[in-house]
């Protein structure tokens, strides 16, 4: 497993992956054991099956305060409609789901612990992404609609897609569905699901925070306040977030349970700990960076106005840096940091941080729940001979 986070935090490094879902495989294989182990069912040798997919998980949730079975339309959490000795229907959608339309298997779960007049909507499986009644409506990347050169730099190259997995009364075939009906292993569902997720979260925050510290102190060298303290302290925090967010994700992952299908289950609170930490922070560090480049991130003017002889000039002259660097490479990071903090890209990076894997309330909620307090509670008592 901590190859795993390790590959997730290089990639992020050079190319902001979104691969965090990918983890929902280890989360269906621990569930779909427990299921097997009290009831029969041999949902688990089915999955090992579907390995290539995209993680639909978030339902669309219409009332958050309603339960899916009192919502005004039961479609907007994704169930089981009709059922037969070949399969299931199913019928609803997914929001949000990354990577859909390029992957070659959907693969769902519920997105919540369900009680028992929920229990249609209890249903788990994957299917090739060409089933028939089975849509994707997605939008275009967060990045230039037009190809560029100078500007967009890490936009034009990386093409995030998620988008709404519609189910239209999808058939699915009994050897693809590893979860129908069993509403209370959604609990379980969940409860492997939270580390899982935010260790791969927490690695990848801290990759992207290490982007930051690296082209912060890079834009404050070649603006020449590279050894200002306020900037070094800035790019400090930076650096203690990034291994705060990676030193939990690691922690997490050795404080890990082994499942009895063969899986480690990560660490909890350290895992929810961690990524409430480095998320946040991440986002406060996108406004950091704009303060150590300054304003031109935003005022500045664009690559055709480089490019063009008459203007080019002044350009060269006005948006010099440092004498020994040269005013195009200073350009060029500054547009990277654009596309970084004051993009379509950077509002994706920034809603990345903040919504996918579950919020930073998620967080809290899941810490205040898993962190033993009583323990705590107690110790304080000894120390003051308290009976
Ligand atoms: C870039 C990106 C990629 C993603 N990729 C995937 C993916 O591949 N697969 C997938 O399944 N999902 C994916 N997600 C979805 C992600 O997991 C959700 O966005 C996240 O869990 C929050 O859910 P939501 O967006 O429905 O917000 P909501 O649940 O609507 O939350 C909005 C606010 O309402 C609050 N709230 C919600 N319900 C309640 C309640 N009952 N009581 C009190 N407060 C409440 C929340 O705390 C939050 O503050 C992705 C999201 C992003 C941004």
């Amino acid at each position: 497993m901590r190859k795993i986070i390790e590959t997730l935090k290089k990639n992020n490094a050079r190319h902001f992956c979104s691969m965090c879902m990918i983890t929902g495989l280890n989360v269906l294989w621990a569930v779909t054991y427990d299921i097997d182990e009290a009831r029969g069912t041999n949902y688990h040798e089915r999955l090992k099956d579907d390995l290539r997919y995209c993680m639909a998980v978030m339902d669309p949730k219409g009332d958050r305060s309603l339960p899916p079975n009192r919502q005004a339309d039961p479609d907007l959490y994704l169930r089981v409609v009709d059922k037969n000795k070949d399969g299931i229907i199913v019928n609803g959608a997914k929001m949000h789901t990354s990577d859909a339309p390029i992957t070659h298997y959907i693969f769902t779960c519920p997105s919540g612990v369900l009680q028992e007049a929920d229990k249609d909507y209890a249903v788990s499986f994957a299917i090739p992404i060409d089933t028939k009644g089975l849509k994707f409506i997605t939008r275009p990347a967060p990045g230039p609609l037009e190809p560029k050169e100078m500007e967009s730099p890490a936009s034009s190259h990386i093409g995030f897609v998620e988008c709404l997995s519609v189910f239209d009364h999808v058939f699915i075939p009994w050897e693809r569905v590893f979860m129908c009906g069993e509403w209370e292993f959604t609990e379980h569902l969940i409860r492997y699901f939270s580390p899982y997720v935010r260790i791969c979260k927490g690695a990848c925050t801290s990759a992207r925070t290490d982007i930051l510290a690296g082209t912060a102190a890079l834009i404050a060298h070649y603006n020449g306040v590279g050894k200002a303290g306020h900037i070094r302290s800035k790019i400090t925090d930076m650096m203690i977030s990034s291994e705060i967010g990676w030193g939990c994700a690691l922690g997490a992952v050795a404080n890990s349970v082994m499942h009895p299908s063969g899986i480690p289950i990560p660490d909890v609170s350290i895992s929810n700990a961690g990524l409430y930490h480095s998320r946040l922070r991440f986002i406060e560090f996108l406004g950091t960076l704009q303060e150590i480049a300054g304003g031109i991130v935003t005022t500045m003017p664009g690559e055709t106005e480089y490019k063009n002889e008459e203007t080019r000039k002044y350009i060269e002259k006005y948006f010099k840096g440092r004498r020994d660097i040269p005013t195009e490479d200073r350009l060029r990071l500054l547009y990277f940091i654009q596309d970084l903090t004051a993009s379509r890209f950077g509002g994706y990076l920034m809603a990345s941080a903040i919504c996918a894997g579950g919020t930073p309330e998620t967080n809290r909620v899941e810490v205040a729940r898993s962190y033993d307090l009583q323990e705590k509670i107690n110790n304080v008592k000894a120390l003051c001979n308290i009976k």
